[in-house]
């Protein structure tokens, strides 16, 4: 009786929070249908050779259209995945389309998956990702799964056990959004990254010269002094393409060499073989 008293008291003193919160309860039970129903979408986004334009292999990015809302971004509906358990199934259904695409390629292009923290919690992540590999075709290193910081922070001992396991299966490593979090020099050196992909706010800050370059110069000489692959994200200019060449950036990303598209597209640009800017 208590209890039911304190809930009505609750919900008559938030009547207008209440709007959001159900909107959101609803927007979790579309998701998941969503999932179910395997209705997210993979975009896929070419990341290329600084020096030809060459197209080295694709980042997969989910896309989900609402049916009422239209396009809901990952910006927010993964966070929301991760808060409502559903990342899980997510992730599962992202590495399985992309693996399933990849391994239909007519070249032998990298696909990058983004994984998040939580899916590293699951009982086995490297056995379900061999899994996925045998039942795709998928020969392993061809899959590029990217993490981000605050996957480290955790459980380092347990992380680190899952990286040597998926290394054993050939898959690649990449640590995204390089340089937004904390401590980063310190899990370059402890955990088995083969890639790191410096966040695109550093190239936003060499179209103001002076600091920014010297910036994105030091992060991209840390990357290739420890002999990591470095990419560059985000690029949108000529004039950024340059900068990074010249400074020995060797692999690009961003909107200069093509926005994601659908998987056909992806397909089709393969063929072609580089990025039209070349
Ligand atoms: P991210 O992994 O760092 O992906 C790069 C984001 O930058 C993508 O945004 C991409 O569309 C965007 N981008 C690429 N080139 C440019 C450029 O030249 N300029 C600008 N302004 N933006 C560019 P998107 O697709 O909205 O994804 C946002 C984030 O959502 C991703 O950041 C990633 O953290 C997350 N995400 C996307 N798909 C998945 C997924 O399947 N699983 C997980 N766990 N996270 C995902
Ligand atoms: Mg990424
Ligand atoms: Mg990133
Ligand atoms: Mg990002």
């Amino acid at each position: 009786k208590a209890k039911a008293d304190g809930r009505g008291r609750f919900q008559r003193f938030n009547t207008i929070m209440n709007t959001n919160l159900q909107d959101r309860y609803q927007l979790e039970a579309d998701l998941r249908e969503a999932i179910e129903a395997r209705h997210l979408l993979l975009h896929y986004q070419p990341i290329c050779d600084a020096k030809d334009g060459a197209i080295l292999g694709f980042e997969a990015l989910a896309r989900w259209c609402h049916p009422v809302r239209g396009n809901i971004p990952p910006g927010v509906f993964v966070p929301m995945a991760e808060e409502c358990g559903l990342i899980i199934p997510l992730g599962r259904l992202v590495l399985e389309t992309a693996c399933a695409e990849a391994a239909g390629w007519a070249e032998p292009a990298r696909i990058a998956v983004n994984v998040s923290p939580a899916q590293f919690r699951v009982e086995d992540l490297a056995g379900e990702i061999a899994e996925i590999l045998r039942r795709t075709g998928l020969s392993g290193d061809r899959l590029e799964l990217e993490v981000t910081e605050s996957l480290m922070i955790d459980d380092p001992e347990r992380v680190l056990r899952i990286m040597l396991e998926l290394k054993q299966l050939g898959v690649r490593i990449a640590l995204d959004d390089f340089g937004t979090g904390y401590a980063s020099l310190i899990y370059l050196r402890r955990f088995p990254f083969d890639q790191i992909k410096i966040d695109q706010s550093f190239v936003r800050g060499l179209d103001q010269e002076g600091e920014g370059l010297l910036l994105f110069s030091a992060i991209l000489n840390l990357g290739i002094s420890l002999g990591l692959e470095v990419l560059t994200e985000g690029v949108e200019t000529e004039a950024q393409l340059e900068i990074i060449r010249g400074l020995g950036g060797r692999m690009v990303q961003g909107y200069l060499f093509g926005r994601p598209g659908p998987a056909a597209e992806a397909r089709e640009r393969l063929a072609h073989g580089h990025a039209p800017c070349y």
